[in-house]
């Protein structure tokens, strides 16, 4: 087949992760899988046995925010086996972040136990900027709930819902009415 015959076929690809926050290194994974796929879809996993700072709520609605001019970025939740929500998507694969040596295990496995339960999908594995490839949610929300800088590292958006839930959670009653 000449490469002109080939059908333009739109390419999905899901991104998954806990994104509690998003962070500048997941939007630099995000824009490059944009730049390889015609549709990505950033998929918050609903995760009973985490305890997150942000609900599945407060994470999609700060990821529709950053991308809203970006209709080639779509956010959604998934719960259950990653690989079934990725075929309902018609997805062809799946985009992780790789920063470190550290990274690289638990994601070898986790591509391999997935290509073991769909041949079909393919994990691409995508390398962010240097300056990010010390920057996780984890991290983040430490340095930040003690009194950290984490500006230039989360979007501002991001950087403002942390300040909010800061202030929420030294002060559970500010915003309540009394009836
Ligand atoms: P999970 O709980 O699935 O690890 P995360 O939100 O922590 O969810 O990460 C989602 C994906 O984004 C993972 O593939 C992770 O390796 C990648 N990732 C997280 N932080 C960064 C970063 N700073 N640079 C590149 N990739 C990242």
């Amino acid at each position: 087949m000449s490469p002109t015959s080939i059908p333009p076929t739109a390419r999905t690809a899901v991104f998954p992760g806990s994104f509690d926050p998003l962070t500048n290194g997941h939007v630099d994974i995000i824009e490059r899988g944009s730049r390889l796929f015609h549709r990505v879809v950033v998929a918050v996993a609903i995760n009973a046995e985490k305890t997150p700072l942000f609900s599945v709520d407060e994470r999609v609605s700060m990821i529709r925010e950053i991308f809203r001019d970006h209709p080639m970025v779509e956010v959604d939740t998934f719960k259950g086996l990653l690989v079934e929500y990725a075929k309902q998507q018609g997805a062809t694969a799946l985009i992780r972040g790789l920063r470190a040596v550290s990274d690289f295990e638990y994601e070898f496995q986790m591509a391999l136990m997935n290509r073991r339960l769909n041949h079909d999908l393919e994990t691409v594995f995508l390398m962010p900027d240097e300056k990010y490839t010390y920057t996780s949610s984890r991290l983040i929300k430490e340095v930040f709930m003690l009194g950290g800088e984490v500006s230039g590292l989360v979007p501002p958006t991001v950087e403002q819902r942390l300040r909010n839930k800061q202030a929420s959670l030294r002060n559970p009653m500010a915003g309540t009415r009394k009836a």
